[in-house]
């Protein structure tokens, strides 16, 4: 029996990337170009309709690679309009993309990882372990390969996995998501969330112009390690030097995810701490409600809590906003990603 050879993926290569491929084949230089635009402008699926490529060229195409692309295998819809699709990925398991719809912005979150491997214990994800890296292909797939592709106005990366922990494939899909070769969206419309790893986090700051957001949710070091137990190895003191050492303009692009728990992180003692870790810095917090996840002691918090937390915390002069909950019903909302049903 012959074992099938599994082709090489274009959809993940940069301009330049194709251009070295295209350059090794010795076909023509622009043909670089009109396969970029084939896969990142067009979406095509297959060779056969990259017509401005000559017969020779698309049946070596076909011989040695493969598009790359893959639709959804499932979706599941909210009451809110929010959907969650499900991806097939060449690890052979699954990814989970959020489409978020809401008035004029239509935001998709999009995985980076398949599982991870950071075990925060508020995140359904981080139960599965890291089971696979997603490549940059897959990543940018998941933009061009949504139903709503066409209505996107911001992505963020905050679906599955640590995107730092994966940062080469993500700055990749970056490249290709803000290029005029490819969809062309500006940097200030993609978020990348964080929990922090350093160095990557200073990569990031000076390699892309796209946001970052870093997932706080404690100001104090012990209570941070028993959430994020990355905060023992990447101290949130030294995440924010490292912040600092960057000029005002790229830290402008970074805002603070922070989860609120109930009766854990919200009292006087965390808004004074909080005030004094972030002077310096301008910034943002993103109030985030915690959703109750199997097995885990901590508690959702009550509405009020959170807006008397960000009361207290803009009465310090910290710009605070609460992000609404969206897809809760289909397990879609932060924390709640999890694929290993799937398999
Ligand atoms: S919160 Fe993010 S970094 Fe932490 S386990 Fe979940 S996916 Fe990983």
């Amino acid at each position: 029996m012959t074992k099938e050879v599994k082709k090489e993926a274009l959809l993940g290569k940069t301009l330049p990337q194709l251009t070295d491929l295209v350059a090794g084949r010795s076909w023509p230089t622009y043909v670089a170009r009109q396969l970029a635009e084939w896969l990142y402008v067009h979406r095509a699926k297959d060779f056969e309709s990259m017509t401005n490529l000559s017969k020779a060229i698309r049946a070596e195409l076909n011989a040695s690679f493969e598009p790359g692309t893959a639709e959804p295998s499932d979706v599941r819809v909210s009451t809110d309009g929010t959907k969650k699709y499900l991806f097939p990925v060449s690890s052979g398991g699954y990814v989970e993309a959020v489409y978020i719809p809401e008035g004029k912005r239509h935001t998709l979150c999009v995985s980076s990882q398949v599982g991870c491997r950071m075990g925060c214990s508020f995140c359904m994800t981080g139960r599965q372990g890291l089971r696979g890296q997603l490549s940059a292909g897959e990543i940018v797939n998941q933009v061009l390969h949504v139903p709503e592709s066409n209505l996107l106005t911001n992505i963020v990366y905050m679906g599955m996995g640590e995107p730092l922990d994966n940062l080469e494939e993500v700055i990749g899909s970056l490249d290709i998501l803000c290029a005029g070769y490819g969809p062309g969206m500006s940097p200030r419309r993609i978020t990348v969330s964080t929990i922090g790893i350093l160095p990557a986090l200073d990569q990031f700051l000076q390699r892309s112009k796209c946001r970052l957001a870093i997932s706080l949710h404690s100001p104090f070091h012990e209570e941070r390690r028993q959430l994020v137990p990355m905060e023992k190895a990447h101290p949130l003191s030294q995440l924010l030097d490292s912040l600092r050492r960057h000029p005002a303009e790229r830290q402008r692009r970074v805002s603070f995810e922070y989860i609120v728990f109930s009766d854990l992180n919200h009292s006087k003692e965390h808004v004074n701490a909080l005030a004094r870790l972030l002077q310096g810095i301008s910034c943002r917090i993103n109030l985030i409600r915690f959703h109750k996840i199997p097995g885990s002691s901590l508690q959702s918090p009550r509405q009020e809590s959170i807006n008397a937390f960000k009361e207290a915390l803009e009465g310090k002069g910290i710009r605070t906003t609460i992000r609404k909950s969206r897809g809760q019903d289909i397990e879609a909302a932060c924390g709640l990603l999890f694929t290993q049903s799937a398999k």
